[in-house]
């Protein structure tokens, strides 16, 4: 049985993973600390003799017993309202954190994949954004500690590569969303349905004309697992290339949910990038891989499953942005 640690494993993409491993007959560790993570994405799983969960933070040394085959990365503060919370550790874990991954991997001669992100563009200039694209970073700007994390762990993962001859996937995701995103975390899709469902207006940040790409988190699950399989060490986009506005994404939620509420425009947070659309081709070359949800079909079970949460969750006070 083919052993695969996934750091993050609580968090949203990470116990998705979880469930794909499991899926394929893997025997699945899932680590994290639960910073922005919840054992609730992954109790389903307890019960299985090929789950465990170790409760570690990636950033201090890791230690697994026995065999590994492969290491995904995917610890670390994704949306905007949580690493301005945590700065630091979301620095930390994108390098000491991705160190000590690589380290565990040449000892047990595993293969890393690592989730690097979008973010790396920054606000880019060039659009849509292939892969060879350099992006477009303020380094000390609020999203810089984000952004500047996951691009040292690129260049930590490239040099192993090339140093040590370890085997390297480097995935740059797009925004995704679905199930088991947290409802509080900020990201404009929990924040829509969760405003809606509360009976509250939808908070567009600045005129709404900035631009997402929304891919739903199955397809991306499917991409990541071609990606690992593969024999490609160079970073590969896999996100949906479907463009739209916020403003257009904002009135698409009022209508899926039928809300009262209108669309209401708050400050535009500071960097926020203007446009963001995934150039695929690499992915469709390398992997044979294209997203098959559409957006309908994806916010239509995401909204679902925010819906038959519990009202506690629901009404927990969403956090708010400070930048
Ligand atoms: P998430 O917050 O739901 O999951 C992250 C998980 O990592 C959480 O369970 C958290 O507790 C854990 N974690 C954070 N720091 C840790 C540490 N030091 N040690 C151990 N565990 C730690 O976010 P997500 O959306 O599932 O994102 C997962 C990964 O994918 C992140 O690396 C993120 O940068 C990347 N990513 C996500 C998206 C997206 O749209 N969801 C886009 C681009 C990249
Ligand atoms: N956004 C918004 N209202 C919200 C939350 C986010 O208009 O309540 C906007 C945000 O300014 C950005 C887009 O939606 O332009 C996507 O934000 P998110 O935090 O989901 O992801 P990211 O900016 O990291 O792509």
């Amino acid at each position: 049985m083919k052993r695969v640690l996934i750091t993050g494993g609580a968090g949203f993409l990470g116990s998705h993973l979880c469930d794909r491993f499991i899926k394929e007959g893997f025997h699945v560790i899932a680590m994290d600390n639960l910073i922005t993570g919840d054992l609730k994405n992954i109790e389903h799983l307890f019960k299985l003799p090929n789950f465990e969960f170790y409760h570690h933070d990636v950033s201090k040394f890791i230690h697994v017993p026995g065999e590994l085959d492969y290491i995904l990365h995917f610890a670390s503060p994704a949306s905007p309202i949580d690493y301005l919370k945590i700065p630091i550790q979301t620095l930390k874990v994108g390098s000491l954190g991705i160190h000590n991954c690589l380290g565990l991997a040449r000892v047990k001669n595993a293969r890393v994949l690592i989730a690097s992100t979008s973010e790396v563009y920054g606000d880019p200039n060039v659009h849509p954004q292939p892969e060879e694209y350099w992006g477009n970073v303020n380094p000390v700007g609020p999203r810089g500690v984000y952004d500047e994390a996951k691009r040292f762990q690129e260049a930590m993962t490239m040099a192993y590569h090339t140093y040590h001859g370890l085997e390297t996937r480097i995935v740059r995701i797009f925004n995704t969303y679905g199930p088991r995103m947290r409802l509080n975390d900020g990201r404009v899709l929990p924040a829509f349905i969760g405003q809606a469902l509360r009976g509250e207006d939808l908070t567009m940040f600045g005129d709404g004309s900035q631009t997402r790409s929304f891919c739903y988190v199955a397809d991306l699950v499917e991409g990541i697992y071609r990606l690992l399989l593969s024999d490609y060490a160079n970073p590969v986009n896999i996100g949906n290339p479907d463009e739209i506005t916020i403003k257009e994404f904002g009135e698409e939620i009022i209508k899926l949910t039928g809300t009262d509420q209108k669309l209401i425009s708050l400050p535009l947070p500071k960097d926020d990038p203007k446009q963001r659309k995934p150039d695929i081709t690499k992915a469709r070359e390398i992997l044979g891989w294209e997203p098959k949800v559409s957006r309908a079909e994806g916010l239509k079970i995401t909204y679902e499953y925010f819906k038959s949460l519990p009202n506690d969750e629901l009404f927990k006070m969403a956090n708010h942005r400070e930048f």
